[in-house]
């Protein structure tokens, strides 16, 4: 029989090699052998997840996790309402957008209502990155540059084209040659009292890249911006910050394309959508994960003038974007969210939550930063408070004493060094305590 290590570095695996091995080991090594080894498993001791429910999930073994993490079931997983909606609807009817349906009708009427006024197309697709390759299609199109402006480890998606513009991928990945990549707002290092300074120097950054561009052969085509810096550290800054940056790529003729996967739909409590805290109209908005509450929908909303350029030339069909199904799920989470009134709860909760982690952060120098709007909050573990010098190694082992607390979570930042907190918007103020018990235990048991 092959050794359990060399079943688990990925060597062939064959049905008679699980014989005597316990059950966790054989679904590990049983996964490399027919998922391949491209996926990658959260955690040391990987979780399995078998039931959630709001921001609570639960394990194989019955064990209940508070889940900090997934903002992909927005409004709660398996909330009741998306469960019936798509339920109804498969019993129903699916298709796709070929045939007329008024589900997608008034859905798109009512996606586009919580946008500005001059985004008033849109188009269904499945996932983020569809959106924002159509987005990259779209805006070259509109301004015949090619040219595009993105933050250092932002992430935008896994098609060839969005992965080209996804820094955060270089490496493995060969980024579009006329990319131009900036670093993003670091609100804690250029300055965390106003942040004022970081909106300002951003402006700088851009400023640069944009004069590049134009030294260059390549065209401008604009920026593709998660307003909330989400792979880059988390930072959403003050309401505003980043506006006369944006209005600089209009003047410069490039396009906007607001990519907001993570702070749309509610999340940073201020705003609808992320771009809206910066008071700002992109020319393109893109969506994703929490739009559907799990179902895969995503969204490309643009000014009809920018889309017009790309319509006119060449048809679009996404076989299963907007079906009726995805929509029907995709139209619960914004009665829910409106309903449940849940962009105003992130707004009290997310306070209240970052009240209580610096009650904590009094106790533990390990903790640098804490920031963000509503309920995205990156909490910057460092190795030293003077210097801000960023510490990936305890950042990344407090992730794993959390997940032996039962609290799932992530890290990001270029360091790894930022606990993403990013609850189901179902998050409550009674979730707080435990997460502050967790953080408390983890930190302490890390001597940090
Ligand atoms: N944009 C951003 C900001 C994202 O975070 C992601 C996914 N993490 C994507 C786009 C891609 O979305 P998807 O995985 O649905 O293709």
């Amino acid at each position: 029989m092959a050794s359990t290590a060399s079943i688990l570095d990925g060597n062939s695996f064959k049905a008679s090699d699980a014989d005597g091995l316990d059950p966790r080991t054989r679904a590990l090594a049983e996964r490399r052998e027919v998922l391949g080894s491209a996926y990658r498993l959260f955690y040391k001791h990987p979780v399995e997840l078998v039931r959630g429910l709001g921001a609570h999930a639960w394990d194989a073994e019955g064990n209940e996790y508070l889940d900090l993490y997934n903002n992909v079931p927005s409004i709660g997983h398996a909330h009741p309402r998306v469960v019936e909606a798509v339920h109804r609807q498969m019993s129903t009817l699916n298709t796709h957008t070929r045939y007329l349906h008024e589900g997608v009708l008034n859905y798109a009427d009512d996606l586009l209502s919580t946008m500005p006024d001059a985004i008033d197309q849109v188009m269904f697709v499945c996932t983020g990155s569809e959106a924002n390759d159509l987005a990259l299609r779209v805006g070259r199109e509109y301004t015949g540059g090619t040219a595009w402006i993105a933050t250092s480890e932002a992430y935008h998606g896994n098609t060839a084209l969005v992965s080209a513009h996804s820094p955060s991928l270089r490496g493995p990945e060969q980024m579009d040659p006329t990319l131009r990549i900036i670093d993003p707002p670091d609100t804690y290092r250029l300055q965390s009292e106003t942040a004022e300074g970081a909106g300002a120097w951003w402006l700088g950054q851009l400023g640069a890249a944009i004069a590049e561009i134009e030294a260059s052969a390549d065209g401008f085509a604009g920026l593709i911006l998660d307003s909330s810096f989400s792979s880059d550290g988390i930072f959403l800054g003050q309401p505003g910050m980043i506006r006369a940056a944006l209005e600089l790529v209009h003047a410069h003729g490039g396009v906007v394309i607001a990519d907001e996967v993570q702070p749309g739909f509610g999340r940073t409590g201020e705003a609808f959508w992320g771009f809206d805290r910066h008071d700002f109209v992109p020319d393109i908005v893109t969506t994703g994960k929490p739009m559907g509450n799990g179902i895969p929908i995503a969204s490309m909303a643009a000014k009809r003038e920018v889309l017009d350029a790309f319509a006119a030339k060449r048809p679009y069909f996404n076989t299963f974007g907007g079906n009726p199904v995805a929509i029907a799920a995709a139209q619960a989470v914004l009665d829910v969210i409106r309903d449940e009134e849940l962009q105003a709860r992130a707004l009290t909760v997310g306070a209240a939550l970052r009240e209580s982690l610096r009650e904590l952060a009094a106790v533990h120098p390990g903790i640098g930063d804490i920031r963000g709007s509503g309920q995205y909050t990156g909490v910057e573990i460092v190795a030293d408070r003077a210097t801000r010098a960023p510490d990936s190694g305890v950042a990344l082992a407090l992730l794993e004493q959390l997940r032996d607390r039962r609290v799932l979570t992530s890290v990001c930042g270029p360091n790894n060094s930022v606990l993403k907190l990013r609850p189901p918007l179902a998050f409550t103020a009674a979730d707080i305590p435990r997460l502050v018990e967790a953080l408390d235990g983890g930190l302490t048991a890390l001597g940090v």
